[in-house]
Parts: structure tokens; C-alpha cells; sequence
């Protein structure tokens, strides 16, 4: 399946095209669709598989095509386990931010907490974050969740492995609930804290496993 059958956006399509992916991966064949759908999904395939796109691009497609709900910054929240991590995602979403009014924002540990604030201030459309410094963000309220459509939690048995549990447990609770989609991700599904997250967070999720290991 080319990126080109699936119902994108035109400008989306020839970013993909310029940055060389025309061919989708199985996970991003079997995830899309249903993302674009406004399905949850809890997906898990292996390290390398192309999960970024996976879920980058329904969030794309949401936030150029549909009308904000709320009116109210950021619409899509992506968490990942690690800075380094942060930083990837990071990078991939500014390319397919080029050339849009689209603003994306990187909220990780280590660095200024106030320059943080700032950068949320200028009202993100995208924010991609370590839990932690997340979850400093909404105690300071420096940071409002209720106008949230999309939640993803990239490696999610990662987080949870990393002791980020409350965190996610706080940041769903503060993200608004009925307009809300969310997109787990995990190198495994076999995984019991990952399935009691999934439990709490997901609503009638569509599963997907390739590759799986089980
Ligand atoms: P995962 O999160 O599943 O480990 P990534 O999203 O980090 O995988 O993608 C791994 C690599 O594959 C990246 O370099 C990415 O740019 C590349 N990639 C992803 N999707 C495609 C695609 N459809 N065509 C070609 N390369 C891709
Ligand atoms: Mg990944």
C-alpha cells in the first residue's frame, strides 16, 4: 500500500513524498486507516517497523483537515519514554511541520522549566513529551489539557517499566475525555501493566500485533 491510497491531504502526501516514504509499513498499512477513523488502537511491531508514522500521520491529518473542537491548544499530546526518544519524534514532526502555520513543541526533562513555559504559552498545536516533565507542567498549570483530541503513548511498556505510571495515570485524567483519541503503542502487548493502562485509558480499542512475539 503506497501512502498515496490512503484519504490524506494533499500537502501531507507530498511532504511524505519529498522526505522519500511512498511505501507504507505494515503497521502504518494496518493503523492508519483506523486512526484516520478515530478508532483507539493499541498496536505493538517490532523496534524499526516505522511506528512514528504510524501515528504522526493521522495526527497530521486531524489537525489540518478537522477544525479544532475547543479552540483550545494543544490537540495532539505524543509521550515517549526517554529524551533521546523525545528528540527522534521530535524531529520527524518538524519535518512534516515544514512549510505549515502548524506549531509543534518538545517539553522534556533536564532543561528550563520557564523557557518551557514560554514555548506553551505560544499555544502548540503538537507537543511532544517526557511524563515527568509533563506532569510538572499540569501541577504548575503551565499547561491545560482540555481541549486534547489526540493522546499517543509511543513505547508505552517503556514508560511503564520506567516507573511512569501516575504520570500517565495525572495526564489522562487531566486531558478531556469525550472528544479524545488515544493511540497506545508497545514493542509488546504480552504485558500486564501495559494491558491495565490500556484498560483505564482506551476506549473499545481496535488491537493490532505484527510480528508479535507471544
Ligand atoms: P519504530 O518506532 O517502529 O521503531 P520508526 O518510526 O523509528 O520505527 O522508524 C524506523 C525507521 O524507518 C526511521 O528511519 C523511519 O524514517 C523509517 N521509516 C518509517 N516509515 C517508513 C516508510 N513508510 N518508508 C520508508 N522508511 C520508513
Ligand atoms: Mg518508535
Amino acid at each position: 500500500m503506497l501512502f498515496t491510497d490512503l484519504p490524506l491531504d494533499k500537502r501531507l502526501l507530498k511532504l511524505l513524498e519529498q522526505l522519500n516514504f511512498s511505501q507504507a509499513t505494515e503497521i502504518q498499512q494496518q493503523a492508519i486507516p483506523f486512526a484516520l477513523n478515530d478508532r483507539d488502537l493499541i498496536a505493538s511491531s517490532k523496534t524499526g517497523s516505522g511506528k512514528t508514522l504510524a501515528y504522526l500521520v493521522p495526527a497530521l491529518q486531524r489537525v489540518t483537515k478537522r477544525k479544532s473542537l475547543t479552540k483550545r491548544d494543544p490537540r495532539v499530546l505524543i509521550l515517549v519514554p526517554t529524551r533521546e526518544l523525545a528528540g527522534q519524534v521530535y524531529g520527524q514532526l518538524r519535518s512534516l511541520l515544514a512549510g505549515s502555520q502548524l506549531k509543534g513543541v518538545l517539553i522534556q526533562g533536564g532543561e528550563n522549566f520557564n523557557d518551557q513555559e514560554k514555548l506553551l504559552r505560544r499555544d502548540p498545536d503538537f507537543v511532544v513529551a517526557t511524563p515527568g516533565r509533563l506532569a510538572n507542567h499540569l501541577d504548575a498549570r503551565t499547561l491545560v489539557l482540555a481541549g486534547l483530541e489526540m493522546l499517543v503513548l509511543d513505547e508505552a511498556d517503556r514508560m511503564l517499566d520506567l516507573g511512569f505510571a501516575d504520570q500517565l495515570r495525572q495526564i489522562n485524567a487531566a486531558a478531556n475525555h469525550r472528544l479524545r483519541q488515544t493511540l497506545l503503542f508497545s514493542a509488546t502487548l504480552d504485558h500486564a501493566e501495559v494491558e491495565a493502562l490500556a484498560g483505564d485509558l482506551l476506549k473499545d480499542p481496535k488491537r493490532i500485533a505484527i510480528d508479535a512475539v507471544t
